[in-house]
């Protein structure tokens, strides 16, 4: 720890509960034939953190950020290493000296690799998406992807085709079904026709796909997924797709605050409502004089108090700016004070905004 960083607000990481997650996932995918990258940049490619996926014996590690990737190495992580942003021009000398493989969708991308390899007497390995209609990144038209696979294939010495992938409920929210993955696996076959050999990955998405494991309806064509959230955050499988996600820790990250006031105060503000502090003009309901508390924490640190969850009896969120966050505390049978820390538990956004925060401790238990 920093000597001049103060003790809260606190990111405390439970490794344990990330390894037995890790494990957890990674064994039911194995089961069914899948393989994963184990995904890191939901906490900033946090050192100790990528450590337990290199325990776990994940495929390969990934980012979307080469540093994550770099800083990894360097710290002497062993594994295969998978860069999942598709990769900038300017970024190939990186990719090319420290990832191993990496998703692509840019034949410019893929010479340039091609020619870095060379340079660098290095191979690579490409993975190409399939856009199936979430809209960010990946080939519109197969026949585009499939002509782009064939030319690797035969005409770059030094990329090695790998296989291909796809991504879904990012930008276009598009559901990852059954249908879908169909889809892929169709593609798959074209160029498996064509290269005349079994592609090694045919990478079905990330958390969003992982249901289709747990409800048993991935397709057998799917052999590999990339997962970050239902591991290091488990939070959706329950909530959002009610199926049983065998028990996967909740307890990874969690923000403690402290109170720094704790007053009685009208719920409704008192003047001329104009904007906050971020230009935006909220409303705000009056439910008379309530308790308040005010915490040393803002959205600097977590992005926002919508992305935080209170574990404390009867606290609810009220707001934040960029330093504070306000939280009401009327219905609490605990009498807090200042000086008191508040424990949240957190979405995959906080997490990412707390884990990239210099003002955050991290503590590990
Ligand atoms: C972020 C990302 C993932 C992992 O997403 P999770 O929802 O955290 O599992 C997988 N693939 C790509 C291309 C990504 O950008």
């Amino acid at each position: 720890m920093n000597t001049e960083q103060t003790p809260y607000p606190a990111l405390l990481i439970n490794n344990e509960a990330l390894l037995a997650n890790i494990k957890q996932v990674k064994d039911l995918c194995q089961k069914k034939g899948i393989s994963i990258t184990g995904i890191i940049k939901g906490f900033n490619g946090d050192l100790e953190e990528v450590k337990q996926y290199e325990l776990a014996g994940c495929a390969q590690i990934g980012s979307s950020r080469i540093a994550h990737i770099i800083d990894a190495k360097k710290a002497g992580i062993a594994g295969e290493f998978m860069l999942i942003r598709i990769p900038m021009l300017s970024e190939v000398d990186l990719l090319v000296e420290w990832a191993d493989m990496s998703l692509n969708s840019e034949p410019t991308v893929i010479t340039k690799i091609q020619e870095t390899c060379v340079a660098q007497n290095k191979r690579h390995g490409v993975v190409l998406m399939a856009d199936l209609g979430d809209l960010r990144e990946g080939f519109w038209n197969p026949e585009e992807l499939i002509q782009e696979a064939i030319r690797i294939e035969t005409e770059l010495s030094n990329v090695d085709l790998l296989g291909i992938g796809t991504n879904l409920g990012c930008y276009g929210s598009i559901k990852p079904t059954k249908e879908k993955m169909e889809e892929l696996c169709a593609i798959a076959k074209e160029i498996e026709d064509k290269i005349g050999h079994k592609l090694e990955i045919v990478s079905g998405g990330a958390s969003t796909s992982y249901p289709l494991v747990l409800s048993g309806d991935m397709p057998s064509g799917i052999n590999h997924l990339r997962i970050g959230e239902s591991i290091t955050i488990a939070y959706d499988l329950k909530e959002i797709w009610q199926l049983d996600d065998g028990d996967l820790r909740r307890d990874v990250f969690t923000l403690q605050a402290e109170v720094i006031e704790v007053k009685d105060k009208p719920t409704h503000p008192v003047g001329e409502v104009f904007v906050d502090c971020f230009g935006a003009k909220p409303t705000y309901e009056d439910r008379g004089i309530r308790k308040r508390a005010v915490l040393a924490v803002g959205r600097l640190d977590h992005g926002g108090d919508d992305k935080l969850i209170p574990l404390e009896e009867g606290v609810v969120m009220v707001g934040s700016s960029s330093d504070h966050t306000i939280v009401d505390i009327e219905d609490c049978n605990r009498q807090w004070k200042v000086g008191d820390v508040m424990e949240f538990a957190l979405t995959y956004a906080a997490v990412m905004y707390l884990t990239n925060s210099k003002y955050v401790h991290k503590l590990y238990i």
